[in-house]
């Protein structure tokens, strides 16, 4: 993911990432990749890992469709909010090539302490690492919490010493749907980047205007997360069919239209961030 995100910088463009919500997810993720020639960041949010069948199963089902649906466009597995260095060290020993340690609710100090023991783990396996100042509103965590805007010093201590390489700093942005536009703090993020000088990753990325997404991936963002808007996609055609049709029953029937969903808004996502043709 390093690398992916360190061209993505320098190119003005982010990669997305699309975390996982079952096994068609990532058919439907590396199909649109592969589609749209994109790099792509494949994700499992820590809190849906057990729900998901555990971080081998994840990884061994993640490698083994790269390998039969022949995809050639750069993947990274990636463990979003790792709840614990335990579980992130789980999950790079389980073959992800990329973890976040969220230790955000915790005070600063014991957040870089702890993100250090990622990283120390995580470098001899070649891992890269992702960590997180301030609070993204709405659901974290499986808690629904507020908004709570990144310190830039503090982001700056986080990453100098415990030597990350993305930054996730909370500035306005939310996990879930927006109750009106968001306000990302724009003067906070060029600062931070500035200051910080790696890529930066933008949480909660689904319902955020394109103005404000190019404006984020100006200001250093080289990763946006999304999961809302495949979820509404995914939803939403399920419904239909369902509606439509009060007697179906087979799955495939019922469950195609989402995958069919699930890949339309990746490759128009993948288009807005400029990550396609980017392989
Ligand atoms: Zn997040």
């Amino acid at each position: 993911m390093k690398e992916m995100l360190i061209e993505a910088k320098e190119g003005k463009y982010a990669v997305g990432q699309y975390n996982m919500n079952n096994f068609q997810w990532v058919e439907a993720i590396l199909q649109a990749a592969q589609e749209e020639q994109a790099p792509v960041i494949v994700a499992a949010s820590d809190r849906l890992v057990d729900y998901l069948g555990g971080f081998k199963i994840i990884a061994t089902m993640v490698h083994t469709l790269v390998e039969e649906m022949a995809i050639t466009v750069p993947v990274a597995l990636h463990l979003d909010h790792g709840m614990s260095v335990d579980r992130c060290k789980q999950a790079i020993d389980a073959g992800f090539s990329s973890v976040m340690f969220d230790g955000s609710h915790y005070p600063i100090a014991e957040n870089i302490t702890m993100t250090k023991q990622v990283v120390a783990y995580a470098r001899p396996h070649e891992v890269s690492v992702e960590a997180e100042v301030g609070t993204v509103g709405g659901m974290e965590d499986g808690l629904v919490g507020g908004i709570k805007y990144a310190d830039p010093k503090e982001c700056v201590r986080l990453v100098k010493e415990a030597g990350v390489d993305a930054l996730a700093a909370a500035l306005g942005s939310v996990h879930g749907p927006y109750q009106g536009e968001p306000i990302l703090g724009f003067a906070e993020m060029k600062l931070i980047s500035d200051m910080t000088d790696v890529p930066l990753v933008l949480h909660g990325g689904s319902g955020i205007p394109d103005y404000q997404i190019q404006k984020a991936i100006e200001l250093g963002h080289a990763k946006i997360n999304v999961n809302t808007d495949c979820l509404q996609a995914w939803a939403k055609a399920v419904r239909e069919v369902l509606a439509s049709d009060t007697k179906v029953y087979d799955a495939r029937t019922i469950l195609t239209p989402g995958k069919e969903a699930i890949i339309a808004t990746i490759k128009a996502k993948m288009k807005e961030y400029k990550t396609s043709n980017k392989a």
